[in-house]
């Protein structure tokens, strides 16, 4: 055999493989309509998550609705208007705990929005019943708690670590605790098909929380990093390193947030290498989110891939 065709040969039995990994096909798109934890009260936490090929989007925390969504209107995301995807394409919100930056979006826009479920834990479902769809607060757009009841969102308890259907989506659901100061805050595990994106609501870490939830969570998802089905974690960094413990309020810092990666790489039995992680409810100022950027990017030992989602632009993974 003369030299050419063996190069053709080797580049023959390379080519699969190289293609495999430039179109390794997305599974989930998710529209950032607000990424901060405060305090510009048009850009906090709310993304609307669908598969790949589907219009159906749970919207994950509603911090920030209209005006996140008016951005991706300019950066052509949706072709129709700002209010017509809230009513039409957002199937059903889920709230990660009662926090206003979480929720303030949905409130503000419940009279112009149609009828859908608001998903969350016994507590955050409580908290919205008795502080903020009551009549003092608020009209009370839900389906329970003070009369008259205008009957448009319908409350869905989810049971922490039972698989349910996210109505009129392709998608399913499964919610985890977390440990947030005094309150309990949520992790919703989207799943599409056989993949899946994690997305947790304001978390501390187990060490400084004195909790088990990130732990049990981490053991939850271990399997999925191990098969490699976990398309993107999304995870809240609040503070810089420089933070002191006690004025966390159950957050995490990037020391905080590598030492928990960590631990679900020591978990699932394999690298977190190149993992997709979205790094998400920076808190301004602008010099105390650059600082974090910084500390992420210089501790990241374990490589993982770090993403900072942008209001309005659409992620793919
Ligand atoms: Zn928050
Ligand atoms: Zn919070």
């Amino acid at each position: 055999m003369n030299r050419l065709p063996k190069i053709i040969l080797v580049l023959l039995l390379l080519m699969p493989a190289t293609l495999f990994a430039q179109v390794a096909k997305p599974s989930f798109k998710i529209v950032p309509l607000g990424v901060l934890g405060g305090i510009d009260e048009s850009n906090l936490s709310a993304y609307m998550i669908a598969p790949i090929g589907s219009n159906n989007y749970a919207c994950l925390d509603a911090g920030t609705i209209h005006y996140g969504l008016e951005k991706a209107v300019k950066n052509k995301v949706f072709r129709s208007p700002a209010e017509e995807v809230m009513r039409h394409n957002i199937k059903g919100y889920f709230i990660s705990h009662g926090h206003l930056d979480h929720l303030a979006g949905m409130v503000i826009n419940s009279p112009e929005d149609t009828v859908k479920n608001v998903y969350g834990l016994t507590s955050t479902i409580e908290t919205l019943k008795t502080h903020y769809f009551t009549w003092e607060s608020w009209a009370n757009f839900a389906d329970d708690g003070g009369a008259p009841q205008l009957k448009k969102y319908h409350y869905k308890i989810l049971t922490p670590g039972e698989q349910q259907p996210v109505e009129n989506t392709e998608m399913m659901v499964t919610a985890f605790p977390l440990s947030h100061s005094n309150l309990t805050s949520t992790a919703f595990l989207m799943k599409s098909d056989d993949n899946y994106v994690l997305y947790l609501g304001d978390t501390g870490a187990d060490a400084i929380e004195k909790s088990q939830n990130l732990n049990k969570l981490w053991a939850a998802v271990g399997p999925l990093v191990k098969m490699g089905r976990l398309k993107a974690l999304m995870i809240e960094v609040s503070f810089p390193n420089e933070q002191p413990d006690k004025s966390l309020f159950g957050h995490l810092t990037p020391k905080l947030l590598m030492a928990e990666l960590g631990q679900l790489q020591k978990i699932a039995g394999e690298s977190v290498k190149g993992l997709n992680v979205v790094v998400t409810h920076l808190k301004p100022p602008v010099k105390s989110i650059l600082k974090i950027k910084e500390q992420l990017r210089a501790g990241n030992t374990l490589g993982v891939k770090l993403t900072y989602p942008e209001q309005g632009k659409m992620l793919l993974f």
